[in-house]
């Protein structure tokens, strides 16, 4: 999951050169990255998926502040966009993920689909830049969960579309609406596992840049 470089021959060292300068522009400073700033999904009247009793927004608020720990463990600084069971609205999110720099955001939810079949879980990006910190947290949430892989997926969502200063993912951590993934995530197991994936994959992420 390296980054490829933008040319597939070997041009000129004064290209070369220029090539590195301009993807170095694009790419923005990857490396030492110090903040990771959460968004739990959903809050307040807005439950985001929800069956019964269980609610999307509770679930991501929960497992955000798992990851919170892990984290700040791993000695990373955190940002929460909310650490309370408040409303906020996504312009505001994705302003906190443009506010600090050296940072990486990362939106936690939960998924739903009408069939109820429907399981596992995936990672989005929208900028390219993003692609390889999704891969990471991807490959860490399956290794501690053993969920069905529905891979990294490209999206338009509001939040990873506007954040723009900083590497940007929304994860969803399996589906409410399947009896099986809704039984395990209502265990503190069970999210302490996915909080362990999402926090094992931003720390490999970080090592290899
Ligand atoms: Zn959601």
């Amino acid at each position: 999951m390296a980054f490829a470089p933008p040319y597939r021959t070997t041009p000129p060292r004064t290209l070369a050169c220029c090539w590195l300068a301009l993807a170095l522009l694009l790419v923005g400073p990857v490396a030492a990255f110090d903040t990771v700033i959460l968004d739990a999904g959903h809050g307040d009247h807005d439950r985001g998926a929800a069956i019964g009793y269980v609610y999307e927004k509770h679930l991501t608020l929960d497992t955000a502040r798992r990851v919170q720990e892990l984290l700040k463990k791993a000695g990373l600084k955190v940002v929460m966009t909310r650490s309370t069971d408040v409303f906020i609205p996504l312009r505001d999110r994705s302003a906190t993920g443009n506010r600090y720099g050296n940072a990486i955001f990362v939106s936690i939810h939960y998924n739903y689909s009408r069939n109820r079949d429907g399981a596992g879980v995936e990672s989005f990006y929208y900028h390219s830049s993003s692609y390889t910190l999704a891969g990471y947290i991807q490959a860490y949430l399956l290794k501690r969960t053993s969920l069905v892989n529905r891979g990294v997926k490209h999206a338009s969502f509001h939040v990873i579309r506007e954040t723009t200063r900083n590497p940007a993912v929304l994860i969803e951590c399996g589906f409410i609406s399947n009896a099986d993934e809704r039984a395990r995530m209502m265990t503190g197991e069970f999210r302490n596992r996915i909080a362990e994936g999402i926090a094992q994959g931003i720390v490999a992420y970080r090592k290899a840049h």
